[in-house]
């Protein structure tokens, strides 16, 4: 567990690393970006550098170092959601604990993970404790966005933006996983800068939400409704998340045509491993009914987000893409 575990981000990471370097680490931390891109892992190794008994902290190699990778440290805290929110008494159990001394270390951390999913009361709770913090405790608060924090809380932090990773580093760290570069190349291409993504599309099926989406779509140049009907059915039954994967999957293929009427062997192309299938397409999708076919698809996910019916919603999304 060590800051080169970490991909991308080098700026921000080189900031945390003077911030520990110096001792001037703030009691509060606000780690902002989306799924996957180390933010989690930041924090721990934060923590980890803060409880080290070694030269170079984190080592790896002392007690401490140890029972951190063993994550079982007694001086961190890790706060998750229980089931879909952080719950009032999540924090007061954790105020009560970190109430005492610590055990091991000089000082605590406590990483709030999806701290945006705290209810207004838990949030509220958790302002007190970090308005006047008791003993020496690093919060590091984790979240997909601002948006929905307190503004009270973003005061009180120190906020520090994750970007997503860029595609040629991704596809270089799969690399050096061993993943083969053909392979590391489609995987970046897909995971849109999340690592965490990539190694989910590297497990096995990873790429069938994908390859539903490009099934969708060779189907919909034929005219028998019942192609559709039966699609759109087997379609909605899926599990909410798979459906918003299977549209987004669906409006990066219309993107990726639509990239190759202008330039076949474009480096914009997301799924390369597909190219050859996408290019038998070309001549039914014309980029007018690409930029429709985008926006349909777009108005569908608008649609299942204000929780629409999900059949009727793909039933009616399949029609207008094959009428267009
Ligand atoms: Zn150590």
């Amino acid at each position: 567990m060590n800051w080169q575990n970490i991909i991308g981000n080098s700026q921000t990471i080189t900031h945390l690393q003077t911030l520990l370097a110096e001792g001037t680490m703030p009691h509060a931390l606000l780690f902002v970006g989306p799924e996957g891109i180390g933010k989690f892992l930041s924090a721990t190794i934060i923590a980890a550098a803060l409880f080290c008994e070694g030269e170079q902290k984190p080592c790896g190699k002392c007690k401490s170092c140890g029972q951190l990778s063993a994550k079982n440290h007694p001086d961190l805290f890790v706060l998750e959601p229980d089931g879909q929110t952080i719950k009032i008494e999540q924090v007061r159990t954790l105020q009560s604990n970190i109430a005492f001394a610590p055990y091991m270390a000089s000082q605590r951390v406590v990483i709030i993970d999806k701290a945006d999913c705290m209810t207004a009361q838990s949030a509220n709770s958790l302002l007190k404790t970090l308005e006047e913090p008791t003993g020496n405790v690093v919060f590091i608060l984790i979240a997909a966005s601002r948006q929905k924090l307190l503004d009270t809380i973003l005061s009180r932090c120190m906020v520090i933006d994750f970007q997503p990773i860029d595609r040629e580093v991704l596809a270089e760290a799969l690399v050096e996983r061993e993943i083969e570069p053909a392979v590391a190349n489609v995987i970046a291409r897909l995971a849109e800068g999340s690592f965490g993504k990539a190694l989910r599309l590297l497990e096995e099926n990873g790429l069938q939400m994908r390859n539903r989406a490009l099934r969708v779509l060779e189907q919909l140049v034929n005219p028998d409704m019942d192609v559709i009907w039966r699609e759109s059915s087997e379609l909605s039954e899926l599990d909410r998340t798979k459906i918003f994967e299977v549209l987004l999957d669906l409006n990066l293929l219309f993107r990726d045509i639509l990239v190759m009427h202008s330039d076949k062997n474009s480096k914009l192309i997301y799924n390369i491993d597909v190219v050859a299938e996408l290019g038998l397409e070309m001549e039914h999708w014309s980029v007018r009914r690409l930029l429709l076919a985008i926006g349909e698809v777009a108005n569908t996910e608008q649609m299942l987000k204000a929780n629409v019916n999900a059949k009727l919603a793909v039933e009616q999304l399949l029609i207008k893409l094959r009428d267009l």
